[in-house]
C-alpha cells in the first residue's frame, strides 16, 4: 500500500482536544496533506458533531475536561450510526495501563504527545486504508449478493431471491394475517421450440416471456425465473380472484405475442396454477406444492389455461 494508492482530498478528520494549541499544530500539519478538517474542544461537542460531519477518522486526545477521550470513544463505538469510524487517541498519557485502556475502548491506534508529524501522518493513512479496503470489501459482497439473486438470462430474479420472498411473505401472514397468492406457469411443448427453432430461439423466448409477464405485475409483486421454462409469481395482499386475473392477462398476453427471432415466427402458450395463502397453519411447502399440482392439471386439461382449484 503506498500514498498514491487513494485520495486523501475528500477525508474528512476531525480533531478533538481541549487545547487549542494542540489543535493548532494539527490542523495545519493535516490540512497541508489535503484532509478536510473539522475540530471540537471537548467530548461532548465531539459526540454532537460526529452525525453531522460524519468524519473518516477522529483524533481524539484523552484527558480533557467533561468527559475523557476513553468515554467518549466508547459512546462513539456503542452507537451503530459511529461505530465504524477509526479513532486515534493523541495523548501525553503514555503509561501501558493507558494505551491498553485505549485500545480496549475500541480505540484503533495511539499516539504518544510530543507526537512526530511524520508520524502521526503515516499512522492516519495507515487507518484511511484500512478504512476504504473494508468499504470495497462491503461494495462487493452487496454486489455479489445481489448478482446470486439475478437469473443471467433473463434478469430478473432466480429462484433463491423468490424463496427468501415467499420467506418473508410467510412471516407477514403469520405475524399480521396478511394473505398472498402465488402463480406458478410454464411455456407449453418448450422442448419443440429448441428443436425445431434452436437453442437460441429459445433463449429469446425465455427472455421475450419474462418481459410480458412482467407488464402484467404491479410493483409490489415479484417475477422470477423458477427454472427452465418456468416463472414463478407472488402477489402480496392479493385474493384468489385478483390472482387468477392477473394469471389470465397473462395467459392471453403471451397467446397472442408474435415471437419473432432470425427470420422465423411463432406462437407459443402457457399454461397456470394458482393459490392463495390466506389460511393458518398452512406450511409454504404445502403452498408451493398445490400451485404445482395446479400447474400439472392445467397441462393435463391441455395447456394454454389457468387453474386455481
Ligand atoms: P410441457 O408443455 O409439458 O411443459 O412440455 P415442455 O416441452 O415445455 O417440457 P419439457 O420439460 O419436456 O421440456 C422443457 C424444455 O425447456 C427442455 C429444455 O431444453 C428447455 N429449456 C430449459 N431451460 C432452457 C434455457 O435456458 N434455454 C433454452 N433455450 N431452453 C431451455
Ligand atoms: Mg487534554
Ligand atoms: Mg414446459
Amino acid at each position: 500500500m503506498n500514498d498514491t494508492s487513494f485520495d486523501l482530498k475528500d477525508m474528512n478528520i476531525l480533531i478533538v482536544d481541549d487545547v487549542p494549541k494542540n489543535i493548532d499544530v494539527l490542523r495545519k500539519m493535516l490540512g497541508e496533506s489535503g484532509f478536510i478538517i473539522s475540530v471540537a474542544p471537548s467530548g461532548e461537542t465531539a459526540l454532537k458533531l460526529v452525525n453531522k460531519n460524519k468524519p473518516d477518522l477522529i483524533l481524539l486526545d484523552v484527558m480533557m475536561p467533561g468527559i475523557s477521550g476513553f468515554e467518549t470513544c466508547e459512546r462513539l463505538k456503542a452507537d451503530s450510526n459511529t461505530a465504524h469510524i477509526p479513532i486515534l487517541f493523541v495523548t501525553a498519557r503514555t503509561e501501558v495501563e493507558a494505551v491498553v485502556e485505549g485500545f480496549k475502548v475500541g480505540g484503533v491506534d495511539y499516539i504518544a504527545k510530543p507526537f512526530r508529524e511524520e508520524e502521526v501522518l503515516a499512522r492516519i493513512k495507515t487507518q484511511l486504508s484500512i478504512k476504504k479496503l473494508l468499504l470495497e470489501k462491503n461494495k462487493l459482497i452487496e454486489k455479489l449478493d445481489s448478482l446470486s439473486r439475478i437469473d443471467p438470462l433473463t434478469g430478473i430474479s432466480n429462484r433463491r431471491d423468490m424463496m427468501e420472498k415467499l420467506e418473508n411473505e410467510q412471516s407477514r401472514f403469520e405475524r399480521y394475517g396478511k394473505s398472498f397468492s402465488v402463480i406458478m406457469c410454464d411455456i407449453d411443448h418448450f422442448k419443440k421450440v429448441n428443436d425445431q427453432y434452436g437453442h437460441d430461439f429459445g433463449d429469446y423466448a425465455l427472455k421475450e416471456v419474462a418481459i410480458l409477464l412482467k407488464e402484467q405485475i404491479r410493483e409490489l409483486d415479484k417475477l422470477s425465473r423458477w427454472g427452465g421454462e418456468e416463472f414463478f409469481i407472488v402477489l402480496p395482499e392479493t385474493n384468489l380472484m385478483g390472482a387468477v386475473n392477473v394469471a389470465e392477462k397473462m395467459r392471453k398476453s403471451i397467446e397472442s405475442y408474435s415471437f419473432e427471432f432470425g427470420g422465423a415466427t411463432l406462437r407459443i402458450s402457457m399454461s397456470f396454477g394458482v393459490s392463495c395463502h390466506a389460511n393458518e397453519g398452512v406450511k409454504l411447502d404445502d403452498l408451493l406444492k398445490e400451485t404445482d399440482r395446479f400447474l400439472y392439471k392445467a397441462k393435463d386439461k391441455g395447456r394454454n389455461t389457468v387453474v386455481s382449484i
